[in-house]
C-alpha cells in the first residue's frame, strides 16, 4: 500500500460511525479520492476538527485496491477560508463547483488547473458581496469546463461560424457545445443570451485572474449562471444539486 501526501480540498464529507468520517478529496496531485478517515473523530485523534468542508488541508493517503475507499492517515489545515462560512452566496457557489468537480473528474485523474480555479474562488469570493461572488463563479465554472474537456465555444456560432461579439438572440447550447446564432438555432435546446450577457460571458472567460473587477449586475449574472449551470448540467449529464440553493439566494441578495 502506497502513502502519498498531498494538497487536498474537502468537497464532500459524511459520518461513517461514531468516530469515522467518510470524505471526498479532490487533491492537485491524485485528482478526487474518496477515502475513509477512521477514528478521526476521537477526542485524542490528531485529526480532531480537522477535514472539514471547503478546508485546504495537507492529507497523508494510504492508496488502497481500486473499488475500495482510500485512507486518510494523517492531516493538517491549512487554509480554512473561514470568511466563506458566513458568506452563504459564496458558500453555495463553492458547493456547486463540487457538484462540478464530481461530476466532471473520475477518481484518481489530476486536474490541477481546475485544483487551481477552485483554491482562488475559495479565497477570494468569501470577502466578496453578490455582484463579484457571481463573476467569479462564472469564472471557476467556465475554468472547469475547460480543463475537463467541456468546454463551451463563445467567439463564434458552433453551426456557422459567425462572429457572437455584438448578436443577440444566441443560444448555449450543450448538444452543440457553445454558441448558436438566432438563424443556426434548433429551438428544443439551449438557453437564450442577449448581446450584452455574450460579451460578458466572453470576456469573464477570457480574464486573466481578473475576473473580478468585472461588474455584470445581478440580473445579468442570474441569467449567466441560469444558462451555465443547464450547458454544466446536459453536458457532464449530471443534475448540479446546489444551483438552485444559489439562484435562490442571489434573487434575494441585498448586496
Ligand atoms: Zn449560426
Amino acid at each position: 500500500m502506497e502513502q502519498l501526501k498531498c494538497n487536498a480540498l474537502i468537497i464532500g464529507r459524511n459520518r461513517f460511525s461514531e468516530t469515522s468520517l467518510v470524505v471526498w478529496l479532490f487533491t492537485r496531485e491524485l485528482g478526487r479520492l474518496d477515502c475513509i478517515a477512521k477514528g478521526c473523530r476521537r477526542e485524542k485523534s490528531p485529526m480532531r476538527g480537522h477535514l472539514d468542508l471547503f478546508n485546504l488541508e495537507e492529507v497523508v493517503v494510504v492508496e488502497r485496491s481500486r473499488g475500495s475507499l482510500d485512507l486518510v492517515t494523517d492531516s493538517d489545515v491549512t487554509e480554512e477560508f473561514v470568511g466563506l462560512r458566513s458568506n452563504y452566496l459564496a458558500y453555495a457557489g463553492a458547493c456547486i463547483l463540487g457538484n462540478m468537480i464530481t461530476a466532471s473528474c473520475m477518481l484518481r485523474d489530476p486536474h490541477p488547473a481546475t485544483f487551481d480555479s477552485f483554491v482562488s474562488f475559495l479565497r477570494l469570493s468569501a470577502a466578496e458581496g453578490s455582484d463579484s461572488v457571481c463573476t467569479l463563479l462564472l469564472k471557476s465554472m467556465l475554468d472547469i469546463l475547460r480543463d475537463t474537456g467541456f468546454q463551451p465555444r463563445l467567439d463564434e456560432c458552433v453551426s456557422c461560424g459567425k462572429k457572437t461579439s455584438g448578436l443577440g438572440g444566441m443560444s448555449l447550447s450543450a448538444s452543440r457545445g457553445g454558441l448558436v446564432c438566432s438563424e443556426c438555432v434548433d429551438k428544443s435546446h439551449g438557453f437564450g443570451l442577449d448581446a450584452g450577457l455574450v460579451a460578458s460571458l466572453n470576456y469573464i472567460a477570457n480574464a486573466n485572474g481578473n475576473a473580478k473587477s468585472v461588474v455584470i449586475g445581478r440580473k445579468k449574472a442570474y441569467g449567466l449562471i441560469q444558462a451555465l449551470i443547464d450547458y454544466s448540467e446536459h453536458s457532464l449529464g449530471k443534475k448540479i444539486k446546489s444551483a438552485d440553493i444559489f439562484l435562490r439566494l442571489l434573487k434575494g441578495a441585498t448586496n
